[in-house]
């Protein structure tokens, strides 16, 4: 039986480390921070209780260090670990090596986290438990045979996704039987050399739907909830950039018979604390694509419309306690749209690690800023070049897109370039602001500037 923590030690960095210090220091828990060297000077070192260094730069040797953090834990007396999102929050094995050492992992079980980290199982489950999936393979495409035989059933284009995938890669899209082999091959290949698996599947490539995704939080007693949807369809190369709850897309009648759906597959499935299920959504039809088990980089969206603290109820599930909350409760007010601010050349995507100058973020009403930047703060070349989350609520969508707009305006970032003027060129189109665009409308976008 789970106790209640006492001492949470976080496995991560940047902005979602502090995340997680600010819910664990409200609920009264201290915690113990990790960093690698490139990272001593970092705000989730200065904020943080107690901070222990695991290793040098390179992630491998540092955050994706599992002997490392866990040593951490021990000897600073930690009793749970919070993964964030990124780094090891998808590892089963790690997530096992936690629970082997009498320590709670914040998250689901090792089981589940196994499972839905294999797309080709994590499909088959769902479609037990009757959510509805892209049509595509019925598991493992292993050979060029079964490939062909794949497009003969669905019709092209097909999209060739690795059954170990992630952010992005090892898709590959064939538009016709001349594109197919050479789709399969190099999804294989780039699956095999990422994750060191190169199982792939296959899917009807979609022309264009939307990304929408339900956040939904267990506790460990079968009771399940879902916060709503968010709409991440603004995506360059299957990564997302601005992300809305939400969807402009949805009324409550399609969101509560999605809800329906969701919550009482992972009912029946014993699933435990947070996760979300992403889907396409086309012709009114959704598809479910993956389930991510952990909390995700644009959970803040769902904490502004349905006033929640996600973080929060992971820790309180994961010591064991009931959500104490049914469905009924749970209430969407207004819209909030988050920005993803990264360090990178807003024109060719380059990353612009460097010293920041200057720092000023926005404020005032229905404004939030999740960054873990400074002025003096010298962003390393190391990590991910996500910097800052900037995200604005408001009673209806034009005004938060009002609010977002001279949000972006008031934001100050100096000394290194980031994607603050891309996201100031997104909320000026007028598609956008009529929230009439699928997950392909970004890269038209980009390449339209
Ligand atoms: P990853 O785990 O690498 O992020 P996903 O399966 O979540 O991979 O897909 C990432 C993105 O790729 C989706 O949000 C969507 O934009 C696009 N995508 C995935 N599957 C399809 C499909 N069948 N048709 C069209 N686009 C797709």
């Amino acid at each position: 039986m789970a106790a209640p923590i006492q001492k949470v030690l976080i496995a991560n960095r940047g902005e979602i480390a502090l995340r997680v210090q600010r819910a664990c220091r409200e609920m009264g828990i201290p915690t113990v921070a990790v960093h690698s060297t490139a990272d001593a000077e970092a705000m989730h070192v200065r904020l943080a209780d107690e901070s222990v260094c695991i290793g040098p730069p390179a992630a491998r040797d540092s955050y994706l260090n599992a002997a490392a953090i866990l040593s951490a834990a021990i000897v600073t007396g930690a009793d749970a670990i919070h993964p964030g999102y990124g780094f090891l929050s998808e590892n089963a094995a790690f997530a096992d090596m936690v629970e082997a050492h009498g320590l709670t992992f914040i998250g689901p079980s090792p089981d589940h986290i196994r499972m839905m980290g294999d797309k080709i199982a994590a499909k088959a489950a769902m479609a037990s438990l009757g959510v509805p999936l892209v049509p595509g393979s019925e598991g493992e495409v292993a050979t060029l045979e079964q490939a062909r035989a794949v497009c003969a059933a669905i019709g092209y284009p097909v999209l060739v996704k690795a059954a170990a995938g992630g952010g992005g890669r090892g898709m590959k899209v064939a538009r016709d039987a001349d594109g197919l082999e050479e789709a399969w091959r190099v999804a294989r290949a780039e699956a095999r050399a990422a994750f060191g698996n190169e199982a792939v599947y296959m899917e009807k490539y979609l022309d264009r739907p939307r990304h929408i995704e339900l956040q939904v939080m267990a506790d460990a007693y079968g009771h399940v909830v879902h916060f709503g949807e968010r709409d991440c369809s603004l995506q360059r190369r299957h990564q997302k950039l601005l992300e809305e709850a939400g969807s402009p897309a949805l009324d409550a009648t399609q969101r509560a018979r999605l809800g329906t759906t969701v919550t009482g597959a992972l009912r029946q499935l014993g699933y435990r604390n947070a996760g979300t299920l992403e889907f396409l959504y086309q012709d009114g039809q959704f598809a479910f694509i993956e389930m991510n088990t952990r909390l995700q980089v644009e959970h803040p969206v769902t904490e502004m419309v349905c006033d929640a603290d996600l973080v929060r109820e992971q820790i309180r599930v994961a010591s064991g306690e009931a959500l104490g909350y049914t469905q009924s409760d749970i209430v969407m007010r207004g819209h909030a749209i988050e920005c993803r601010i990264t360090a990178e050349d807003p024109d060719s995507f380059m990353p612009t690690p460097g010293l920041v100058s200057v720092y000023h973020p926005p404020g005032g009403p229905g404004v939030r800023v999740d960054s873990a930047l400074y002025a003096g703060y010298r962003v390393p070349p190391f990590y991910d070049s996500l910097v800052a989350k900037l995200i604005v609520h408001a009673p209806t969508r034009a005004e938060a897109i009002a609010r977002l707009r001279r949000s972006l305006d008031e934001f100050a970032v100096l000394g290194i370039k980031t994607t603050l003027p891309l996201h100031q060129r997104i909320v000026e189109d007028a598609q956008f602001q009529a929230g009439d665009y699928d997950i392909h409308w970004l890269e038209r976008f980009v390449a339209a500037q």
